[in-house]
C-alpha cells in the first residue's frame, strides 16, 4: 500500500505492509489479531481487522501496534465472524488519517468487499487521475483505493471477473487479501514481488505475508501463493485461477536481506538461513584480518554469525539494542532519526576496547545508523573499526513496496564506496557484490539480462515500468475493464 500524493501533501510515499486472512474458524479476528501481531516489523504505524458474519462486516482500525489496539477481549468481541482479513500498516511523515487505515471497505451492488494490501502500485497515480475524472469518489488517499474503484466502475457480472479484469489494469506490487461475503481472496501480483502463503489452521484456511504469522497461531504451512495466482476460499475449498499473462518471478531480494523476519520461509527458502549464507560470501569477498565480528542489531545479527564463522573470528555481542524503540528508519524526522539511533544502541565496552573490529550489518540506507554506530564503537576504544554490509549498495529507491528514501538521500547514489567509508568514520568499507548476493540466495550468480530476483534498490533494473514516476504518465484505457483476456 502507498499513498498518493497529489491530493493530500500531509500523506507521503511510505509503504510496506503486513497482510493475513481467516477462512472458516469462530475465532477469526483473534487468530488475525496473532497474526498481524507476528508481522508487526512490516509495519508498525497502524492496524486493521475486518470480520463477515451472517452478511454483515465488523471493523476496527486504529493507529498504533497491533498489541495496542488487539489484545483486549472486548475489541475482539467487537469483531464477529468466521472469516477475517487484516493489516499492519508501515510509517508515513504525516498525521495517521483513520480513511487510509486498512483494510478498506466498499459497499458493491454484489454485497461488501474488504481489502488489505501489501506493495505498491506503480500507475496508481495515473489511474486515479481518469477514475477521478469519471466521477469516482476517492475516500482515501491510498494506491489501494484504486483497485476498489476499478473493480465498481467494471461491467463484468461477478466480483471475481470484475476484480480480475481491475487487476489487469494495474501495474506494480501487489500481494492482496479480500473478503467478498464469506469468501477470502488471496492474490500475488504476476511477478510475485511481494510473498504471500497459504496455511492451514484447524479446518479453517489461512493467508499471510509470511510464514511467521502461520506459526504464531500453530497454523500448518500449505505452500506459496504463486505469482500471477488468485485463489478463492469458501466453503467449497481453495480455488485457484491464473488469470494474467505469466511473466518472469521477480521476488524481491531485499525481503531475504532485511525486510521478512528470519524465521520466515519464502518461496522455499528460509530468512535465516539466506542471512546466514550472505555473510559465508561477505567472508569470502571482503575478508580482513580482525579480532571480533560484531553485528549491528537485529538487521546485521544472520550475516555476522555466517561472517565471523566463515572468517574463524569470534563474534561478540558488542552493541546492545533497546528492543523497547521502535525501527531506526521509521522515525519520522531527520532530527528524531539521529535521536532515534542513540536510544536504541548502546556499546559493550568491555568486548571492544583494544580489538580491531569488523562490524556487519544488513544495508546503508542514509548512512545516519553507521555514522553513530561506528563513532560509539571508537568511543570504546577500538583500534580499527572495518565495516561490511550484507547487501550491495542501496543506489536507488523501490518503487514496489519498501520504505526508501529519493536517492538524493541515498548515501550509495551519492558518493562512491571510499566517499562513504570517510563519511561513516571506518578504516575500511565494503559491501556484498550483485553476484555474491545471488550466490547466496543458491544460484551461480546473477543472470544480467534476466535476474532471477527484483535487485533494483541495487540496480536500477525496474522490471516492472516504474509509470508514476515518469512526468508524463500515459493514459489508461479503462475501456480495457470490459475486455476480459
Ligand atoms: P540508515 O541509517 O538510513 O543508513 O539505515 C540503515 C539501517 O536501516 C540498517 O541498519 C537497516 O537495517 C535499516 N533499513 C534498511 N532498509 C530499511 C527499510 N526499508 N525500512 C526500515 N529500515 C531499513
Amino acid at each position: 500500500m502507498t499513498f498518493l500524493t497529489n491530493p493530500y501533501d500531509h500523506d507521503k510515499l511510505h509503504e510496506e505492509c503486513g497482510i493475513f486472512g481467516v477462512y472458516g474458524h469462530p475465532e477469526s479476528a483473534a487468530l488475525t489479531a496473532l497474526g498481524l501481531h507476528a508481522l508487526q516489523h512490516r509495519g508498525q504505524e497502524a492496524a486493521g481487522i475486518v470480520t463477515y458474519q451472517d452478511g454483515q462486516f465488523f471493523s476496527h482500525r486504529a493507529a498504533g501496534h497491533v498489541g495496542d489496539n488487539f489484545s483486549e477481549e472486548s475489541v475482539i468481541a467487537l469483531l464477529p465472524g468466521s472469516s477475517a482479513i487484516g493489516h499492519n500498516r508501515y510509517s508515513t511523515t504525516g498525521d495517521t488519517v483513520v480513511r487510509n487505515i486498512q483494510p478498506l471497505f466498499a459497499d458493491f451492488a454484489s454485497g461488501g468487499f474488504a481489502i488489505a494490501h501489501n506493495g505498491n502500485l506503480t500507475n496508481a497515480v495515473a489511474l486515479r487521475r481518469e477514475l477521478v475524472q469519471r466521477g469516482c469518489l476517492f475516500q482515501s488517499t491510498t494506491d489501494t483505493e484504486v483497485i476498489i474503484h476499478l473493480i465498481a466502475t467494471s461491467t463484468f457480472d461477478s466480483v471475481v471477473d470484475r476484480a480480475v479484469a481491475a487487476l489487469q489494469m494495474v501495474e506494480g506490487a501487489y500481494s492482496l487479501v479480500a473478503l467478498h461475503n464469506d469468501t477470502l481472496i488471496g492474490v500475488r501480483d504476476p511477478y510475485g514481488v511481494r510473498p504471500l502463503v497459504l496455511g492451514r489452521f484447524e479446518n479453517a484456511w489461512v493467508l499471510a505475508s509470511e510464514t511467521c504469522a502461520l506459526d504464531i497461531i500453530g497454523a500448518e504451512c500449505v505452500r506459496d501463493i504463486e505469482p500471477g495466482e488468485i485463489v478463492l476460499i469458501n466453503e467449497s475449498g481453495v480455488q485457484s485461477m491464473h488469470p494474467f499473462p505469466k511473466r518472469p518471478h521477480k521476488l524481491c531480494v531485499f525481503e531475504y536481506v532485511y525486510f521478512a523476519r528470519p524465521d520466515s520461509t519464502i518461496d522455499g527458502r528460509n530468512v535465516y538461513d539466506s542471512r546466514k549464507k550472505i555473510g559465508y560470501e561477505l567472508a569470502d569477498e571482503s575478508g580482513i584480518p580482525a579480532d571480533v565480528v560484531i553485528p549491528v542489531p537485529d538487521s546485521g545479527v544472520p550475516a555476522a554469525l555466517g561472517y565471523a564463522e566463515k572468517a574463524g573470528i569470534p563474534y561478540e555481542l558488542g552493541i546492545i539494542r533497546n528492543h523497547y524503540v521502535g525501527r531506526t528508519f521509521i522515525e519520522p524526522t531527520d532530527r528524531i532519526r539521529h535521536l532515534g539511533v542513540k536510544l536504541k544502541h548502546n556499546v559493550n565496552r568491555d568486548v571492544i576496547e583494544g580489538q580491531r573490529v569488523i562490524l556487519v550489518d544488513d544495508s546503508i540506507v542514509r548512512g545516519t545508523t553507521s555514522v553513530k554506530i561506528v563513532e560509539m564503537i571508537r568511543s570504546a576504544g577500538a583500534v580499527e573499526v572495518h565495516m561490511r554490509i550484507a547487501s550491495p549498495p542501496t543506489t536507488h529507491s523501490c518503487f514496489y513496496g519498501v520504505d526508501t528514501p529519493t536517492r538524493d538521500q541515498l548515501l550509495a547514489a551519492q558518493h562512491n564506496v571510499e566517499q562513504m567509508a570517510r563519511i561513516i568514520g571506518v578504516d575500511s568499507l565494503a559491501f556484498l557484490t550483485m553476484d555474491g548476493l545471488y550466490r547466496a540466495m543458491g544460484l551461480n550468480g546473477r543472470i544480467s539480462d534476466s535476474p532471477q530476483y527484483c535487485d533494483a534498490c541495487f540496480s536500477g533494473e525496474y522490471p516492472i515500468t516504474p509509470t508514476d514516476q515518469s512526468g508524463d504518465q500515459p493514459s489508461p484505457q479503462l475501456s480495457f475493464l470490459t475486455q476480459l483476456t
